[in-house]
């Protein structure tokens, strides 16, 4: 598809024998727009969709002027500026349960939090500062016009959008629809996506390891990533190296899903013969990025499809995945939120070892001194094979393209793990 060359000629400097991580993800991203579809859902069905239409409220939130607090209603204008007043207490109102009548000059009402404010009245006074004097009630002097008392449409102010498309819903947007009383919403439709390890060496779990075999894990991985997002998956298991099985299952995977996903098959040893395959097949470029782990990736297009030939090294499965392929589902299933992964600053326990000319992911823990801070180290060996280093890690340590190596007690850049969606 001609999207992918007019990026590629646009990107000045690219080299895609040397492509700067932040290069990749901005060329991934300028080719990619939502897919189409929209569907009507349940509120509750909503959670961890995105929106497609925006919320624009048709009552106001509160509806009502409320007490903020457990007190008494008053008309500020009675309350004498340097001493106590009585007040006559003529009634009650309780969430839920208004007060009928109005409150007059010398008059107050007793009120719970959520109640209406009675007519008349404009303040509340808590009840822990008043004195009951034989159903007369002393507010002491000091009080603010206007104090404890919730405004109608303070919340959300009807006809004016508070949620546009392109959000994602989390648990405070679905509370926030229930408040507007949403019984559905317009999100987006899920991505579909396929996925499947290529390797004449990989077994299956549940089978014996032959000589010269490994577990699949990459399937395993990319399956909790990939579901973590919230996307439909299609499992389509291990593919032999063998150009038919390959075709087949790009043909296969490209009618049934938006996005493929596949490890292994892109290192210089093997990518010719699936370099070929994919030139026959759709458009798809060879990258090899400056990062680590991860260097080899392709990304293109298959038919309706858009592809990720992530390398098979199983770190190096997940960093790309989550340096590229995250970002690239989050913006073909709509979402119009700045929703890269937010970067912390923490200091480096140990020094690290790193070389200018490439980003590196290494595998980190953090944990937090006796004041309070927060450092990060190393999990042990980095080997992109060492998948060990993730499952110890809660987060990655990002160091730049130009950084070089690191001494103990440097800022570096760590993205959390947990909360990675
Ligand atoms: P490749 O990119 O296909 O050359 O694979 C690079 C390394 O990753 C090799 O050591 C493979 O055995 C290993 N590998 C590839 N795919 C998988 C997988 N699905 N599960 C575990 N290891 C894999
Ligand atoms: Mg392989």
């Amino acid at each position: 598809m001609s999207t992918i060359d007019g990026i590629v000629s646009c990107m000045d400097g690219y080299d895609p024998n040397a492509l700067r991580v932040d290069l990749a993800r901005a060329a991934i991203l300028a080719c990619l727009a939502p897919v189409d579809g929209i569907e009507r859902v349940a509120t509750r069905a909503a959670l961890g969709r995105v929106l497609a239409q925006d919320i624009v409220p048709s009552i106001n939130v509160p509806a009502h002027d409320n007490s903020a607090m457990d007190g008494y209603a008053v008309r500020a204008a009675d309350l004498a500026a340097g001493g106590d007043t009585t007040l006559d207490e003529i009634g009650a109102a309780l969430a839920g349960h208004a007060f009928a009548g109005r409150v007059g000059a010398g008059e107050c009402v007793r009120v719970m939090t959520g109640a209406v404010m009675p007519a008349g009245a404009d303040t509340v006074v808590i009840q822990e500062v008043v004195r009951s004097d034989g159903g007369r009630i002393v507010i002491p002097a000091g009080q603010k016009q206007g104090q404890n008392v919730r405004y109608a449409g303070e919340d959300l102010t009807a006809g004016t959008a508070v949620l546009t498309a392109g959000r994602p819903v989390r648990p405070s947007e679905l509370g926030l629809m229930a408040s507007l009383g949403m019984a559905e919403v317009s999100v987006r439709r899920r991505l579909r996506v396929a996925f499947f390890s290529t390797g004449d060496e990989l077994a299956s779990i549940g089978a014996p390891l032959a000589e010269g075999q490994v577990y699949d894990s990459n399937r395993y991985t990319l399956h909790g990533m990939l579901s973590r997002l919230g996307v439909e998956i299609l499992d389509m298991g291990v593919v032999r190296d063998d150009p038919a099985a390959l075709e087949a299952a790009f043909v296969s995977a490209a009618r049934n899903a938006d996005v493929i996903v596949t490890s292994g098959g892109v290192s210089v040893g093997e990518a010719d013969f699936v370099r070929g395959l994919m030139a026959k097949l759709g458009e798809v470029l060879f990258w090899k990025i400056a990062m680590r782990p991860g260097r080899p990736m392709a990304f293109g297009r298959i038919g309706g499809a858009w592809l990720f030939g992530l390398p098979g090294n199983p770190v190096a499965v997940m960093v790309t995945f989550y340096q590229f392929v995250r970002d690239a589902l989050m913006r073909l299933s709509g979402r119009a939120d700045d929703f890269a992964l937010p970067m912390l600053r923490v200091a480096a326990a140990e020094p690290l070892r790193k070389v200018p000319g490439r980003t590196e992911y290494q595998r980190g823990v953090l944990s937090r001194d006796a004041a309070g801070r927060y450092s990060v180290r190393l999990t042990g060996g980095q080997g992109s094979g060492v998948l060990r280093s993730m499952s110890e890690a809660d987060c990655f340590i990002v160091l730049e393209h130009d950084r070089g190596k690191v001494a103990a007690g440097e800022l570096v850049s760590v993205q959390l793990m947990e909360g990675l969606a």
